[in-house]
């Protein structure tokens, strides 16, 4: 009897000291799979998004779309639809940008579960997939972010080049930061553009492309460029929700 309450007691003081630990989502910056180099394209769906896609198809390679739910244009529109559908039947990989592009750092965690859910239950139904990685706005996060992208299975998705789209920077300028980049010749590459600017499809994809290729990088997903699963789940689609 001693020892079985001495036990009882023992076990609940090592509860007390190590209280059950959240899980904590990975944060990833890099691609691991060698010579590989990920484009990802960040804040649509958005009215560029089919000429990217025609774009990374006429070279055959694939890329990665981060979208929103409700940024530039609200993810149920029916525009928006239509650029993830088209995107998604033609190979490339759709994630999660989280919904409105709030910085989630500064939110609570009810907050942050109600920005992952929104985009989460929008690729439900519009493409019917659950999307195992996600990358937080401006690429903030916190301990709270961490834990709801563990609990939504998902995989933190950071980057280790800007080409500067999305924060001023002249496509040629994110022209040459791509000629730098490839100068130096990384192992891999985890590159961060935003489909949401003209000059991006038009002018830096194109060179970009070139460029990489002609440097013997396989252009490829980032499912692909870490040898995992794009999805957590793939089913059929369901019918469109509304963006308030
Ligand atoms: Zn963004």
């Amino acid at each position: 009897m001693l020892s079985s309450a001495f036990l009882t007691i023992a076990l609940a003081v090592a509860a007390f000291a190590h209280p059950a630990r959240q899980l904590s989502a990975k944060v990833i910056t890099s691609c691991s799979v060698p010579n590989t180099a990920a484009l990802t394209f960040d804040d649509g769906p958005w009215k560029y998004s089919e000429q990217i896609v025609d774009t990374l198809d006429a070279r055959g390679i694939k890329a990665t779309f981060f979208v929103n739910g409700d940024n530039y244009g609200c993810i149920y529109g029916d525009a928006q639809a239509q650029a993830l559908k088209n995107a998604y039947s033609k190979g490339h990989q759709i994630a999660s940008h989280t919904w409105a592009h709030k910085d989630l750092a500064t939110l609570s965690r009810d907050e942050v579960d109600s920005e992952f859910t929104g985009v989460d239950k929008a690729l439900e139904s519009i493409l019917g997939v659950k999307v195992a990685f996600v990358r937080p706005p401006f690429g903030s996060y916190s301990a709270d972010v961490l834990q709801v992208a563990a609990e939504h299975g998902q995989n933190v998705i950071i980057w280790d080049f800007d080409s500067g789209d999305g924060s001023g920077v002249s496509p040629a300028r994110s022209k040459s930061r791509y000629d730098k980049l490839v100068a130096s010749h990384p192992n891999t590459i985890l590159a961060l553009n935003h489909e949401t600017y003209v000059t991006t499809a038009t002018t830096v994809l194109p060179h970009a492309i070139e460029e990489l290729q002609d440097a013997g990088y396989e252009l490829v997903t980032v499912a692909d460029c870490l040898g995992l699963s794009p999805y957590l789940s793939v089913g059929n689609a369901g019918t469109n929700d509304v963006c308030l």
